[in-house]
């Protein structure tokens, strides 16, 4: 272990670690939807809300416009409506997600929250109506905003950060791992990490990049 490693203060003995933040990294996903963990995760912090019950009115919404536009006649007025009706249903869900990981978030002293940045530009969820791959490509980006709304309003500060280039390397060794079953092993038998969540590996990422940057 290095020096600097050994001097860094615990929060349990060193008052003046209140004034430390805590880097909690925040990753976004299609399956699961919401994955937080700090820098130093220990067993049983992470937190993760999964993309089920979002994905699937997404996959209703472009089921049913799609059969719309299957229609002879002009069916953008009932396309407008099908989307507002189901926007109405999402839009709850990842309200009340961001707030369950905003709570978490708030049981570390001085919290800020990491997420990534955007790559590509930001297409809503009306925009993607019409194409079948759509149904969850706007979804991380929906996630992201609702996660920054809710923090602004909780006073958490947001930093953003490069998205790391490979989105599977080991959080702990860098070492590439392989995915099973939205699982992340890793190979590097020499590495403590054998087996972690996809999303709690990429939130741990985000969470050491914004404490380095
Ligand atoms: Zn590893």
């Amino acid at each position: 272990m290095s020096r600097a490693a050994e001097s860094t203060p615990d929060p349990a003995d060193d008052a003046t670690a209140s004034t430390d933040a805590t880097y909690v990294g925040v990753h976004t996903g299609t399956d699961t939807l919401l994955a937080a963990a700090s820098a130093q995760p220990t067993l049983g912090t992470g937190f993760s809300v999964h993309a089920t019950h979002v994905r699937e009115r997404a996959a209703y919404l472009a089921t049913t416009i799609g059969a719309l536009q299957f229609t002879p006649f002009d069916s953008s007025a009932g396309e407008a409506q099908v989307f507002a009706a189901v926007w109405h249903q999402i839009r709850p869900q990842l309200d009340g997600a961001a707030a369950e990981l905003i709570d978490h978030v708030q049981r570390f002293d001085t919290p800020r929250i990491v997420l990534a940045e955007q790559h590509a530009p930001t297409t809503t969820l009306w925009e993607r109506r019409q194409s079948n791959d759509g149904t969850g490509a706007w979804l991380p980006t929906a996630a992201r905003q609702a996660v920054t709304d809710r923090a602004r309003e909780a006073g958490i500060p947001v930093v953003r950060v490069a998205a790391p280039e490979r989105r599977d390397d080991c959080h702990q060794c860098g070492t590439t791992g392989s995915v099973v079953g939205g699982e992340l092993s890793c190979p590097d038998e020499s590495c403590s990490v054998d087996r972690v969540a996809r999303g709690q590996n990429a939130a741990v990422r985000l969470a050491r990049r914004g404490a380095h940057e």
